[in-house]
């Protein structure tokens, strides 16, 4: 008989939409009191999840469950990466990004259930400027504006995105970009740069469809300038998987880049804001977050080696 898992749960009551106010006896009743030592912490402000997760480190605890949206759900992995504390995702938001890479279901009683099977996988993380952590992507140009466009509004559904996205569109001017990876630098004019650790932004909107958490290197997605004409395709290939058979779209796959832009200004980590200078560093921590997700996990699909060797081929020569 082993002993009982320490458990953390950190519930963030003003995510999502729906009421919270049963949340915290429904998941404290989910977990089998023989099994787990459950502990329920409700957040109050912003920071409060990082410091509950700090304390988790200090008390070696086996499991930090966050509960609420990406800036809840990231906050607290921010915090547990490089420890020996296994993160717990049930998603309430509406972008669920990380949650939704790793096959967590977007559904509280689900990902309850998902926690309970406890399979452990290690997932890489990001670093920007070797300070800012980010998990699923972070970026310049369209997208970054986007998320400043996006950030304090009240209305975060899928609708509001694409809403914002399309006005954004006609707002956006191309930079160019000098990218300096170890396997070579590619200096173009592009309309979004974005580094991928996870396939997506959030909201299933895919832009590095073969992009593998797991893998310790970063899909680098560069979409060069696109015309009007070009934004029904390319937004249904976003959301379809497909943005890579885009002819606009260029590749990288690589573990470190040093981005040169023209000009200071927003870029996007995680989705939030933050204002940036014109050389930013982006570097990829192999295996540094343990994480509970479905045992069922599908394949991922990635490319074969042979395809990447010839993506970065047409890219570089
Ligand atoms: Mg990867």
């Amino acid at each position: 008989m082993s002993a009982k898992k320490k458990i953390y749960v950190i519930i963030n009551p003003k995510s999502g939409t729906s009421s919270k106010q049963n949340l915290p006896r429904k998941i404290a009743e989910t977990f089998d009191p023989h099994k787990f030592d459950v502990h329920i912490f409700i957040t109050g402000y912003a920071g409060h999840g990082s410091e509950i997760a700090k304390q988790a480190i200090e008390d070696k605890v086996d499991y930090v469950v966050a509960v609420g949206g990406d800036g809840t759900v990231n906050e607290v992995a921010r915090t547990l990466v490089d420890s020996d504390i296994v993160l717990g995702i049930i998603p309430l938001g509406s972008g669920n990004g990380l949650a939704r890479d790793l096959n967590i279901p977007v559904d509280a009683k689900k990902a309850m259930n998902t926690i309970l099977e406890e399979n452990i996988i290690s997932i890489d993380y990001g670093k920007v400027n070797n300070e800012r952590i980010f998990f699923c992507t972070c970026g310049m140009g369209f997208d970054a504006e986007v998320a400043a466009m996006s950030s304090g509004k009240k209305s975060r559904g899928s609708f509001m995105y694409i809403k914002n996205m399309l006005e954004t569109f006609i707002k956006q001017k191309p930079q160019t970009y000098e990218i300096i990876c170890p396997e070579g630098t590619i200096k173009d004019e592009a309309f979004v740069v974005t580094c991928a650790n996870a396939s997506q932004y959030g909201y299933n909107a895919h832009i590095a469809p073969h992009a593998d958490i797991q893998d310790g290197m970063m899909n680098i997605a560069i979409l060069k300038p696109l015309s009007i004409l070009d934004v029904p395709q390319t937004s249904l290939q976003l959301f379809a998987k497909k943005i890579d058979e885009n002819n606009k779209m260029i590749e990288l796959i690589t573990n470190e880049a040093t981005i040169k832009r023209e000009s200071a200004g927003v870029m996007h980590i995680d989705g939030d804001p933050v204002e940036m200078g014109t050389e930013i560093h982006v570097k990829i921590i192999p295996k540094g977050l343990k994480v509970l997700v479905p045992k069922d996990l599908p394949k991922k699909n990635p490319l074969d080696p042979q395809e990447i060797l010839m993506r970065v081929a047409d890219t570089f020569f």
